[in-house]
């Protein structure tokens, strides 16, 4: 069986990644989202195993030990980590599976699954990074600055991406995903048995 793609989407914290994903979730069918496994506490709205599987240290800790973890990265002072097995198994049935993850981690998973499609969503300007920063109440006033300061050097490692996409208004970023996506499907390299069975019969 053909294996599915694995689409990893990543970019600054502020660059609206979950929005912009759940527009071209809801445009793009047979996709399948990995919710990672996580040590920070739910925000509000957040539902355990939709947004993340909420766990502890020591949960954290054990999935890491027993290898369950396909990356993970400690990030203000949270862990975020994305479960293996999941995606595994979608990938061997076929299945075409997005990571929405940060840029440690995209550049983890880059490398040990080089065949990964990789997104960069990066915000229109640094000015506009930190406005949509300072919007989100949730978060300390030195948590703030602490996460700009982070997504400017996040920003230079888009050079690695295959792609990279501007998140000037939600619906253009997605529409230009879903774009990147359903090119990516349809590359030759990735239906010779298409072609072939046209061919036979
Ligand atoms: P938040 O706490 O705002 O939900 O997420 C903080 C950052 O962690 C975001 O950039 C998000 O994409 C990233 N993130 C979420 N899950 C994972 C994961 O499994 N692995 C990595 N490396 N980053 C993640």
């Amino acid at each position: 069986m053909k294996r599915g793609i694995l689409f990893v989407v990543s970019g600054p914290s502020g660059t609206g990644k979950g929005t912009v994903l759940k527009e071209v979730f809801a445009s793009v069918t047979n996709l399948h989202y990995s919710v990672s496994a996580t040590t920070r506490a739910p925000r509000a709205g957040e539902v355990d195993g939709v947004n993340y599987f909420f766990v502890t240290n020591e949960q954290f800790d054990r999935m890491i030990a027993d290898g369950e973890m396909l990356e993970y990265v400690e990030k203000f002072t949270n862990r975020y980590g994305t479960p293996r097995q999941y995606v595994e198994r979608l990938l061997a049935e076929g299945k075409d599976v997005v990571l929405e993850i940060e840029t440690i981690g995209a550049e983890n998973v880059r490398r040990s699954m080089p065949e990964c499609v990789s997104v960069f969503i990066a915000p229109p300007s640094l000015k506009e990074l930190w406005n949509r920063l300072k919007g989100r109440s949730t978060d300390r006033s030195d948590i703030e600055k602490l996460r700009f300061e982070t997504s400017r050097e996040e920003l230079a490692s888009a050079y690695g991406y295959d792609y990279v996409v501007i998140n000037d208004e939600v619906k253009r970023c997605a529409d230009a995903i879903a774009a990147i996506i359903r090119a990516e499907r349809s590359k030759v390299g990735r239906n010779k048995d298409v072609i072939k069975s046209i061919l036979e019969n």
